[in-house]
């Protein structure tokens, strides 16, 4: 997701505006210090809580700034959620896999391939 200057993610930001993303709450600020500010998320269930944002229709991450398919950044890239850290791991250096591709094509923009 949304990653380093000059990589693939930095070009595109689509799975941060096509997917839900939900981790467990001792992510947070308020559990561990240097955390996801509570503030841009949501409370799904007791230890659950969601991005702000994604699941909005349509989505888009309330972290994400910029313009899809074009200049996108992460505002939290720092200390992003862990489903973020995880996401197709090889994006960023053009190799993509099923949930990538599938929210590239959401957006209009080519899968990476692989
Ligand atoms: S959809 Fe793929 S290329 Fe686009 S930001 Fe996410 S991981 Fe990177
Ligand atoms: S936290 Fe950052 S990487 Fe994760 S969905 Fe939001 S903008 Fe994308």
């Amino acid at each position: 997701m949304a990653g380093r200057p000059d990589d693939h993610c930095t070009r595109c930001g689509a799975c941060c505006a096509a997917f839900r993303v939900d981790f467990h709450h001792s992510e947070l600020e308020s559990r561990a210090p240097g955390g996801i500010p509570d503030r841009l998320t949501v409370s799904v269930t007791a230890t659950l809580v969601r991005m702000r944002g994604t699941d909005a229709a349509p989505p888009r991450c309330v972290a994400l700034a910029g313009e899809i398919g074009s200049a996108v950044r992460c505002t939290l890239y720092a200390s992003r959620p862990s489903p973020c850290r995880d996401f197709a791991p090889y994006a960023a250096l053009g190799i993509g896999e099923d949930g990538c591709d599938r929210a590239r094509v959401r957006h209009g923009l080519a899968p990476l391939g692989g």
